[in-house]
């Protein structure tokens, strides 16, 4: 049976974000079953959840009261549509996201990919213009996102992307980005100087915003974590900065906590932390604790009641995909939200966050680690060859994928960012559990980076 997997797998699948040719001289891992923090393989081996299965995990796999909820919403309906009609769970639900997220978001527009939530607050921020006055906002046709931005894969989400790695060869497909710098401290300051980053980046967003204004409909910025750019952290201040000149060149602002929302960087949703409200938000990854695919995408009601008019006036959204408000997937996100409340999720982070910030310190004491960053739940490794001139190891060495393979090895899951190696556990991890993870993946770097070292790269 599982030879046989393996090489059906190998035959009839195209994995995402996979050199194939490599992956098809491996052996796969294939996941049966999860149980808590724990992913389980054919064989029986678990695994230690390091990666929340790409960043949703909150509650842990194979929850009963998550399971509950979902079979209780299956024996009533799957789904119908929110195309003109409504459906209990999505209203239920829509009503709590406005209640937990910064004030004056009042309106839920749902879809079902942390893409599909930005390619919606792309397109609502600029009809928006149009509709409140299209020959004074005729300009307002750009979007601004930062440097090593990543906000998903459709044509639209990739167009406000930065990375050239995954973006560069679609260019000719895109539409018009202007660039903010990413607040890469690292690499940006010779000594992690994270005050001269903030004024670095901040002064330049605002030349780019005094220059163009007048032809930028939004910014959409990940708030405090970069993730896909590498766990990038911003420094304190940066987000609210951002926030200040938004307002104050007549620009929207566009949070995606796709990957930042739902508890990852220790506040429910990361904007809390510098007290922003931006215009447009989306959500996605944590939404349903890892469950179903489900994304929203909220917006002030400004923005909405520009769209409102006679049908003749065509000011309404043409947008939506067919399983908006999908009940199951909002029946899971209800219950999500209510055991993060139930179980004083966000409170019981702050033990695991300075267990892993005091674990985490003794990272960068490893010779090839140039950089550790966390913030809350969330945390990069970057290796580099070498610490004085931050080179990163070749490519065709492979050496962070070694290091994924040996903490599977070991007992630990995760992927990682170019040179970043990524650790985002399960939320509802236990404390010893976390102290492992961690043990894992040191002894992982350690050995693995040691190697290469001898291999005189
Ligand atoms: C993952 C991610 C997305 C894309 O979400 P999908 O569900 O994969 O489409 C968008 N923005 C951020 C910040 C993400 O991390």
């Amino acid at each position: 049976m599982k030879e046989q997997l393996e090489q059906w797998d190998k035959e009839y699948l195209w994995h995402p974000f996979t050199q194939m040719k490599q992956y098809r001289q491996e052996t796969p891992l294939i996941i049966e079953r999860g149980k808590g923090s724990y992913l389980i393989d054919m064989d029986g081996n678990a695994y230690l959840d390091g990666y929340s299965s790409l960043w949703v995990n909150v509650h842990g796999h194979n929850h009963h009261e998550l399971n509950e909820a979902l079979r209780q919403q299956a024996e009533k309906i799957a789904h119908s549509t929110l195309l003109g009609s409504a459906n209990i769970p999505s209203i239920l639900l829509a009503k709590k996201l406005v209640e937990i997220t910064p004030p004056g978001l009042n309106k839920v527009f749902y879809s079902d990919a942390g893409s599909t939530s930005v390619e919606i607050a792309l397109k609502i921020a600029y009809q928006y213009w149009k509709l409140k006055d299209p020959i004074r906002y005729a300009q307002k046709n750009k979007f601004i996102s930062l440097k090593e931005a990543y906000h998903g894969d459709t044509v639209g989400s990739v167009s406000v992307g930065g990375m050239d790695l995954y973006h560069k060869i679609f260019s000719p497909l895109l539409f018009e980005r202007l660039e903010m710098p990413t607040p890469y401290t690292y690499r940006m300051t010779p000594d992690n100087d994270e005050e001269a980053c903030l004024h670095m980046c901040l002064n330049q967003l605002e030349d780019l915003l005094k220059e163009h204004h007048e032809e930028v409909a939004g910014l959409i910025i990940e708030p405090l974590v970069q993730g896909a750019a590498g766990m990038v952290t911003a420094p304190d201040g940066f987000l609210s900065g951002v926030r200040e000149l938004c307002t104050k060149y007549n620009v929207l602002m566009i949070a995606d906590e796709v990957a930042v929302g739902f508890g990852r960087t220790g506040t429910l949703f990361a904007c809390e932390q510098e007290n922003v409200s931006p215009d447009l938000f989306c959500m996605a990854k944590g939404l349903t604790a890892g469950y179903m695919p489900l994304a929203a995408t909220l917006t002030t009601n400004e923005v909405f009641n520009a769209f409102l008019g006679e049908p003749e006036e065509m000011k309404t959204f043409y947008h939506g995909h067919t399983y908006t408000g999908n009940q199951l997937a909002c029946a899971v996100a209800l219950k999500n939200i209510e055991l993060i409340e139930k179980n004083k999720l966000i409170p019981s982070l702050q033990e695991k966050i300075a267990l892993m910030k005091e674990k985490l310190a003794s990272f960068k004491e490893l010779p090839f680690v140039g950089d550790v960053r966390q913030r809350g739940m969330m945390a990069g490794i970057e290796l580099v060859m070498n610490k004085e001139t931050k080179e990163i190891f070749p490519s065709h060495l492979q050496v962070e994928h070694q290091v994924t393979l040996e903490a599977r090895k070991r007992g630990v899951l995760t992927r990682p960012l170019g040179p970043v190696i990524v650790l985002m556990p399960v939320l509802s991890i236990s404390i010893d559990e976390l102290g492992q993870l961690l043990q894992m993946l040191y002894d992982s770097i350690k050995v693995v980076t040691e190697k290469f070292s001898h291999s005189n790269v």
